[in-house]
């Protein structure tokens, strides 16, 4: 039967073997892997969807800007001028977030606190 088919495409398949069992457990074989890789990747899926979903849910309870800002000076290393809280209007352009105790530690070490947002009286810091 197989002398019928022409040596011409045997010859081209020839990384695979002609008989029967050996192709049926190949077949085997590789229809396992293809089920264990596509276990794998519907995994991957599901995590990379619920990391995903994660990382929007904690983006949208974020607040949109940090809750305490240091307002920083001009010149060497930006030295802070003032603590705001986050969204203060006189902030400045030289600025960035910090955490609470960063702000609570700033204020303790002497840099004022801002007389219009009073960041101070909302930390609960008495000086
Ligand atoms: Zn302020």
């Amino acid at each position: 039967m197989l002398s019928g088919r022409g040596g011409g495409r045997l010859e081209r398949m020839s990384d695979l073997p002609p008989d029967l069992p050996r192709l049926r457990t190949l077949e085997q074989w590789h229809t396992m892997w293809l089920t264990r890789i596509r276990t794998a990747i519907l995994a991957a899926e599901q995590q990379e969807a619920t990391a995903a979903a994660e990382k929007a849910r904690r983006e949208q309870q974020r607040p949109p800007a940090p809750e305490w800002v240091v307002q920083l000076g001009i010149g060497v290393g930006a030295p802070p001028v003032a603590v705001h809280m986050g969204g203060c209007a006189i902030v400045g352009k030289r600025h960035k977030g910090v955490a609470q105790e960063q702000a609570l530690q700033l204020l303790a070490a002497g840099t004022a606190a801002c007389h219009l947002c009073r960041p101070d009286t909302e930390l609960g810091f008495l000086g």
